[in-house]
């Protein structure tokens, strides 16, 4: 895996939370202000751009220059939290000009380190951590397992989509669902959606490597 990985995994960020944009207004209409699908859709549109103009860079670069503009652009939370992770994720790889699937895992540990960090959420406070640390787990254990990258990542992807369905009967403990108390239990966190969008992402820009 190389720069042009994480280029069509921020491509494939960039389309599908464009297609779920409304979506996730909706699930954001519900427990918070409705700003997340635009949120999304604006951070990722400004990074594919900025990675257009960034060619030849090696891939933890891109991730650093993607984590910086996302902070940039987007307001939200999950602006300053993906683009604290997505930094975190290219300080690993340094100037290496390849990585491979174990790297991919020290990535991921890294971008999620830094949501908890900075967001100082624990699985089960319905946020994006419900998504993303299983699917760094999962993706761990299948490596490890001695699975392919693909189908690790797929499995990955699986874990995260299965913890965003397991925010839905959560009540909020961080962000601005919290302000909900009870009234958050019963809908489905928009930050572990479009995390789980990210790590999909993640599996189609690496299964379609040649
Ligand atoms: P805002 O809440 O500022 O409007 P967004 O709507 O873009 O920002 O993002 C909301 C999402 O951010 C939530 O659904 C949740 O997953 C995530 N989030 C909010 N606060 C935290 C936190 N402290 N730690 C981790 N994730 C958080
Ligand atoms: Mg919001």
């Amino acid at each position: 895996m190389d720069a042009a990985t994480i280029s069509s995994w921020m491509s494939e960020i960039e389309s599908s939370v464009r297609a779920e944009r409304d979506h996730l207004v909706q699930l954001d209409a519900a427990i918070g202000d409705g700003d997340h699908g635009t949120n999304m859709a604006r951070g990722f549109e400004a990074v594919v751009q900025a990675l257009a103009a960034d060619s030849g860079s090696p891939p933890g670069r891109l991730l650093i220059v993607a984590g910086r503009t996302l902070v940039s652009t987007v307001g939200g939370a999950s602006g300053p939290l993906w683009g604290s992770a997505l930094r975190s994720g290219g300080r690993v790889l340094g100037d290496q000009a390849t990585f491979d699937a174990g790297e991919l895992v020290e990535v991921l540990a890294a971008a999620l380190a830094s949501v908890k960090d900075l967001g100082t959420a624990s699985p089960g406070d319905k946020t994006m951590v419900d998504a993303l640390e299983p699917a760094v787990h999962r993706l761990r254990a299948r490596l490890s397992a001695g699975d392919t990258v693909s189908a690790a990542i797929e499995a990955a992807a699986i874990a995260a989509e299965s913890g965003m369905r397991s925010t839905i009967p959560m009540q909020a403990r961080k962000g601005r669902a919290s302000y909900l108390g009870e009234r958050s239990v019963g809908h489905q966190d928009p930050g572990a959606t479009s995390t789980a969008l990210i790590i999909r992402a993640l599996q189609r820009a690496v299964s379609t490597e040649s």
